[in-house]
């Protein structure tokens, strides 16, 4: 997408700096490197703060300064996955070395702007302030997902993780439409208190940052924007999908395998359903086996990754039954990562089973594809309800891996009929307003941006 008509503002500010500290996982790496190309494409000079532990490849970059801090965090299999402790390391250990390295880049220029840092890095703030330059926070997923976090401690407060809600597992939570009790209850990874703790001081953080940047956009999140609008006082702005103007294949931590590409290249139009749940999603190997028969059984065509450290405990599709292996036999691909763009753009694919990450789901949008959701943890379990209940483009699993119920849906979303042929609709709807969306609010990031430094020129 072409980014011409910068505002005057904009070209005002041309040599301005922008520091950018991103969380170091896939979901969050993606679209803070990209944003990154976004506002180097209107001018700015970038430079990367950025981890040891799943460290960007400075020399993709050369447009970009890069400044390593060490972190602490162990490079083990077992970090690569503990968001909870990558979190806590960061927002704790790291602060100091955050700081120095921080201090040391504004000592040495004097057209630093401000810094953006992930919103899950929530301590940056402190040492914005402390040093006294601007923070803007950039949260990575939607707006729903969002607000549902800001209303936990309420929901606590009402009695809402301590009661025995097991039976209410499937009632409405009235304060929070469309969710369900067992949305709400879905989000927490392992350990209860320590995530309503890092939620609580990511939502607090956010608040007191100079701007929030969403990767997400109007016409979607349209029935959150007044309510965000009237908790949040601060300067926000919605510019995703942020992968429209730059891709997020250089910024993949794994070798994406171009073979799921030829082996699309040998299917039919809409045929083969792409199954993939992101970086971090871990199942058990019950779960595994009922994914596989609920592909097996569908008789559909699919291209499934499976990433080493899906299945804990396991290397790899040792815990796939042979049975599955020989009755699906060529009507099924199998990698352990993929170009996920490239594919979701093949015209082979007719669907796509996402643990309803929110670039997944961006990018499913942006190709038109319908889905199907499935949910691990975080704000997984908001977007796909909101797939399913708000926006209608997929197919929420409600069982989690039941393999009747993947197969029926799979048949739902896959053959033409009239839920898929509505899902479509929708989603061409969708697509023309992203295609008809202006550099306007990218304008209007940069030209707040450039007011931190207006007399640089
Ligand atoms: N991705 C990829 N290859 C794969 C699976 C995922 O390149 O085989 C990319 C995908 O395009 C997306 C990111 O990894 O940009 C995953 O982010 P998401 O927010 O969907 O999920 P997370 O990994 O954070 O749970």
């Amino acid at each position: 997408m072409s980014m011409d008509n910068p505002s005057k503002a904009t070209q005002h500010t041309k040599t301005c700096r922008i520091i950018l500290f991103p969380l170091p996982f896939q979901g969050h790496i993606n679209p803070m490197i990209q944003l990154a190309d976004i506002l180097h494409s209107k001018g700015f000079k970038i430079s990367i703060i950025h981890t040891q532990f799943n460290s960007p490849d400075p020399s993709k970059y050369p447009h970009f300064m890069f400044h390593l801090i060490p972190d602490g965090v162990p490079e083990d299999q077992a970090s690569k996955h503990d968001i909870l402790r990558v979190l806590h390391i960061l927002n704790t250990d790291c602060v100091p070395l955050f700081s120095e390295c921080l201090g040391k880049l504004l000592s040495a220029h004097d057209d630093i702007a401000c810094i953006i840092t992930d919103a899950m890095i929530y301590s940056s703030q402190a040492v914005a302030e402390d040093l006294g330059i601007p923070r803007i926070a950039l949260r990575t997923s939607s707006v729903c997902s969002f607000l549902t976090f800001a209303a936990l401690p309420v929901l606590r407060e009402k009695g809402f993780y301590s009661d025995n809600l097991d039976s209410r597992w499937e009632e409405p939570v009235v304060e929070l439409p469309p969710l369900k009790v067992k949305d709400v209850l879905g989000i927490h990874i392992r350990n209860l208190d320590d995530t309503l703790k890092i939620v609580n001081d990511m939502v607090e953080g956010t608040k007191k940052a100079s701007g929030l940047i969403f990767n997400t956009f109007q016409d979607l999140e349209e029935p959150n924007i007044a309510n965000l609008h009237e908790h949040f006082r601060l300067p926000t702005f919605l510019i995703g999908p942020f992968h429209k103007f730059f891709s997020a294949a250089s910024s993949s931590l794994l070798t994406q395998d171009r073979s799921s590409i030829y082996w699309l290249d040998t299917q039919k139009t809409s045929s083969v359903l792409y199954v993939s749940f992101g970086s971090l999603a871990a199942m058990d190997e019950k779960d595994l086996i009922e994914v596989a028969w609920g592909l097996a059984n569908s008789m559909q065509p699919f291209l499934w990754v499976v990433r080493p450290g899906l299945v804990q405990g396991s290397e790899w599709l040792e815990s796939l039954p042979d049975e599955f292996l020989e009755v699906t036999g060529k009507r099924g691909y199998i990698v352990k990562w993929a170009p996920q763009q490239e594919v979701l753009s093949h015209p082979a694919v007719g669907g796509f089973w996402t643990h309803s990450g929110w670039n997944s789901i961006l990018e499913s949008i942006c190709e038109g594809v319908p889905m199907i959701c499935s949910s691990f943890f975080g704000d997984q379990t908001v977007n796909s309800r909101y797939i399913n209940d708000v926006w209608r483009l997929g197919i929420k699993l409600e069982c989690g891996f039941e393999r009747e119920e993947i197969e029926s849906a799979i048949r739902k979303i896959m053959l033409e009929g009239e839920g898929r042929q509505d899902i479509i609709e929708r989603l061409v709807c969708l697509k023309e307003k992203i295609d008809g969306f202006s550099s306007t609010s990218v304008n209007s990031l940069s030209d707040f941006i450039s007011t931190f430094k207006s007399s640089v020129v």
